[in-house]
């Protein structure tokens, strides 16, 4: 909880008005008198004081989130809101304190409340809103709650909590469900039943979790199994998320009522004396709503105003995320009220340790105090961001009139005036929505293909229509021009005989009738008739000479319009390229997201396994093998990042995330290097990723890359596929031993050391590879890595010369191997007796190990005698906290001839 800044600390409380009555005294924690605090509440607002800072809020909303930019804002500060709540009289007080007046009095249109000291004197309090024993519960929601739930549509997070004795209407303030009267309703059911009704259901999303805590140990109570859920904060943001609860996704109303009612099934509920219905545990119920921001620029766009649609649609959408936290508090009460026997006074130090944990950081940050203790609670790290953080807090304290709590009366009260003393600072959760842009272009993309495709196919058969279409009218055009001419050659060929004929015949009888002058004239007009005749056939002729001219016209048209047919799908043809070019173009688009949304969730990756390797309780080096520690990251953080690891693989593609390994930005190519990595750590995924060629292209960046993060996750991702036997003669056949110690000679980080060690050590313990190994400097490379003296690096050496020796211990005893061990060639001796009794169990054990395995056989003994090992394996078979090892040692001691001399001559008592 940061603590609220800001001189405005607008929380008051009053003492009696009547200067005559006043009896406050010196005590912080008494009330001050009205005049001694000059400043008057600055959010006091007469109409709805809870409501005031929301409303001023909203209405600066467009302004102040227009800009888009508001995650790095500092924020609206917005006080604590405090509303006191008080319950009718019941039954059994309207009989019991019959003759007694309640211990408060309620001024609700002045917002004060007066508690009796004794009959005579009171004192005054102040809150941001007073409701009476009438107030209904549709009010009581209008004033303390609506606010915060329009906060977190608008991507605010809100807080809604009661806080009171046992039996004085907080679970009736927040958890009635009004089966039998909807006035009844509650504050977490109108709650939901405001948000469902602003959602969209096809874009937003509402998920809901509901728990309690109880005891120190939070439960699911949508799923009981679960019940010692982990807290993670995220460290920069402040953020506290619950990766182990049960999230719900809500639709309609009936499904969340029916969720209410299994959680309240489960919710476990200890009697005590003042009320048998009563809860010892915290119930918590968190509605994270997820919106769109609609019709929303956002404000980074680089849009000038003349981009097209397309650019338009690259545009992530924004989102904006609320948490609703309600939260039903256990009873506060101290603990000889609650007259309960042993187990339940236990239960109530628990439930006190967390409530008293609030009070305490309440006061801290009512006082301004430099240190709040957030951490000593799970109550309170989980309502972190409610108390003087990033949240808009609304508290209802719920008071009994009963004047026999008037003690336990006061006490609340004084929390809740303390309270309204926390300033927080309102913060916009708003971020952009990569993974549904890509869906989004995806699809876009998938409907253009087939969209393309469609009208290719649609232009190829126009084309083939238009083709056949011209080619019939080009033949018919010929076949009628072809006709026509034979038909015109044909009639003038008759005419002509016909003509020649009758001349002929007119000539014969011309030359009958010759010398007849009558004759002669009758011939010429006959001529004049056959010219007549002539001439016409003529200009028959040349009507013909015409029609055939009009046909090739036509004929010639015919052809222009089928080259402008041509055009035509040359033109298609250029729509079809530009198609293709604009596919490949978005494609381009679509592989730089898919690149941003492997960052993006590397990110979000590496941010929880830092959360997992900071988070609480967590013992390092209980297992030594990168490999294992890796794969109990991956357990630790649960089903959500393997399941995100695993979609990340099963989207992308193990072929796409390899070739990334290759890429030219420095940064695709690291984020690629880790998703390999933890690819790697999972046993299912190893084959599949050594098949598919990681394995080479790991080795080939351990020698082609500079940056050292690469190195050390790629000997990491090595290191857990050198788990298996077939891959650790992979290794070895590709020159990987020669390509790890180059690594680790220019490694600066010890990590990187580890995983290059850890490498090592694995293939180590492949008997088949024993001098092979020895012979490309393995041993000798780790005795190089020995000089950094990091912890954890020292351990995974000494297990890999451990592997090493026992494997070469099982060869000496089946007779495969002679002479002198490898490790004592190499010059491993002086470093393993030296380390066989280091302060880290993991060196120690493994180093005891190897000088157990070395002491076998008899070759070894006079080196490790004139090394000093006689010593260590002394202690080991006395000291060594593994049985096995200490009867071993004991067992070889005793029968090693070399050895029993050399205790002889060095005087030590065995
Ligand atoms: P708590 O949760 O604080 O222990 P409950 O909400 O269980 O208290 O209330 C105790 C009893 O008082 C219940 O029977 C409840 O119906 C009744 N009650 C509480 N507040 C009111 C109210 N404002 N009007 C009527 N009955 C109330
Ligand atoms: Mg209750």
């Amino acid at each position: 909880m940061a603590s609220g800044g800001g001189n405005n600390r607008n929380g008051t409380h009053r003492n009696s008005l009547k200067g005559t009555t006043t009896t406050s005294t010196a005590s912080t924690d008494k009330p001050l008198s009205v005049n001694s605090n000059p400043s008057k509440p600055a959010f006091k607002n007469k109409s709805s004081p809870l409501t005031g800072a929301s409303s001023g809020l909203r209405k600066s909303s467009p302004g102040s989130l227009g800009g888009g930019a508001a995650k790095d804002d500092a924020g609206v500060p917005g006080r604590v809101r405090v509303a006191v709540r008080l319950r009718p009289r019941n039954a059994e007080e309207s009989v019991a304190d019959a003759d007694f007046a309640d211990c408060v009095e309620l001024q609700p249109e002045l917002k004060r409340l007066k508690l009796r000291k004794n009959n005579w004197d009171t004192d005054t309090y102040e809150f941001d809103e007073v409701l009476t024993e009438f107030a209904s519960q549709k009010r009581v929601y209008e004033v303390a709650a609506k606010p915060v739930v329009e906060g977190v549509l608008d991507g605010y997070n809100g807080t809604i909590m009661a806080y009171g004795q046992t039996g004085t209407g907080k679970t009736y303030t927040l958890g009635r469900l009004g089966e039998e009267d909807t006035a009844n309703r509650g504050i977490m059911v109108r709650a939901m039943e405001d948000i469902l009704a602003e959602v969209s259901p096809e874009i937003d999303s509402v998920l809901v979790s509901y728990l309690q805590l109880y005891m120190e140990s939070l439960q699911d109570l949508l799923d009981p199994t679960n019940d010692n859920i982990s807290i993670v904060e995220e460290p920069k943001s402040g953020d506290v998320s619950l990766p182990g609860a049960t999230l719900v996704e809500i639709r309609d109303q009936q499904s969340f009522l029916e969720l209410l009612r299994l959680g309240e099934a489960h919710r476990h509920a200890a009697n005590t004396k003042l009320n048998t219905e009563s809860s010892r545990s915290h119930a918590l119920l968190m509605v994270h709503v997820k919106r769109t921001v609609k019709g929303r620029e956002p404000a980074h766009s680089s849009d000038n105003g003349n981009s097209t649609s397309m650019a338009r649609s690259l545009r992530p959408p924004l989102v904006r995320k609320g948490k609703l936290v309600v939260v039903d508090l256990a009873g506060s009460e101290r603990i000889d009220k609650s007259g309960s026997d042993g187990h339940t006074r236990e239960e109530a130090k628990s439930i006190n340790l967390s409530l008293s944990a609030l009070g305490k950081c309440i006061n801290a940050l009512a006082e301004n105090s430099a240190h709040v203790p957030v951490r000593d609670s799970k109550l309170t790290r989980l309502l972190r961001d409610s108390f003087g953080g990033t949240a808009r807090t609304s508290l209802v304290i719920t008071v009994g009139p009963s004047p026999r709590h008037r003690g336990e009366t006061a006490s609340t009260i004084m929390f809740g005036q303390r309270a309204m003393k926390v300033e927080n600072m309102l913060k916009l959760k708003e971020e952009f929505d990569y993974k549904s842009l890509a869906r989004r272009l995806d699809i876009q993309l998938d409907k253009l293909i087939m969209e393309h495709e469609r009208k290719q196919k649609a232009f190829e058969v126009e084309i083939e229509r238009i083709t056949a279409e011209a080619q019939n009218r080009i033949s018919e055009a010929e076949r009628n021009y072809a006709d026509a001419v034979e038909k015109e050659r044909l009639k003038y060929q008759k005419d002509y005989m016909e003509s020649i004929k009758k001349l002929e015949e007119k000539w014969m009888m011309n030359q009958q009738n010759q010398g007849n002058e009558r004759k002669m004239v009758h011939i010429a007009e006959e001529v004049a008739e056959v010219k007549k005749l002539l001439s016409k056939e003529t200009s028959l002729r040349k009507a013909a000479e015409e029609e055939v001219d009009n046909l090739k016209s036509q004929l010639a048209q015919l052809k222009m319009s089928e080259a402008l047919a041509n055009s035509e799908i040359l033109k298609l043809q250029k729509m079809v390229e530009d198609e293709v070019c604009q596919k490949e173009k978005l494609e381009g688009e679509i592989s730089m997201l898919q690149s941003q949304l492997l960052h993006l969730s590397f990110e979000a990756d590496e941010t929880r396994k830092r959360l997992d390797r900071g988070g609480p309780g967590k013992v390092p080096g209980g297992l030594d093998s990168p490999v294992s520690q890796v794969r109990s990251q991956l357990k630790d953080s649960g089903n959500g990042e393997k399941a995100s690891v695993a979609k990340l693989f099963e989207q992308v593609g193990l072929q796409k995330i390899l070739s990334l390994l290759e890429a030219e930005d420095a940064d695709v190519r690291i984020h690629a290097v880790k998703v390999v990595a933890n690819l790697a750590a999972e046993e299912t995924n190893q084959q599949k990723i050594v098949e598919a060629g990681g394995l080479k292209s790991l080795l080939m960046l351990l020698g082609s890359s500079e940056d050292e993060t690469i190195h050390r996750v790629a000997a990491g991702a090595i290191a857990n596929l050198a788990m298996n036997e077939k891959n650790q003669e992979l290794i070895m056949s590709q020159g990987g031993i020669s390509l790890l110690s180059t690594t680790a000679s220019h490694a600066k980080d010890p990590q990187t050391l580890r995983m290059v060690a850890g490498a090592i050590a694995n293939l180590c313990g492949n008997d088949k590879l024993q001098t092979k190994l020895r012979g490309e400097g393995g041993i000798k490379a780790l005795l190089e890595i020995v000089k950094c003296g990091h912890p954890d690096v020292l351990a995974q050496v000494a297990r890999g010369i451990a592997n090493f020796a026992k494997c070469e211990s099982r060869a000496s005893t089946q007779g495969s191997k002679t002479g002198r061990s490898l490790l004592i060639e190499d010059g491993a001796l002086p470093w393993i007796v030296q380390n066989a009794n280091s302060d880290a169990s993991p060196i120690r054990r493994h180093t005891e190990l190897a000088l157990c395995h070395l002491a076998q056989h008899e070759v070894n003994a006079k080196d490790m005698i004139s090394e000093g090992a006689l010593w260590e394996l002394v202690r080991i078979s006395q000291d060594c906290p593994r049985e096995d090892i200490r009867t071993l040692a004991h067992r070889t001691l005793a029968s090693s001839p070399d050895f029993i001399a050399g205790l002889k001559r060095l005087q030590i008592d065995y």
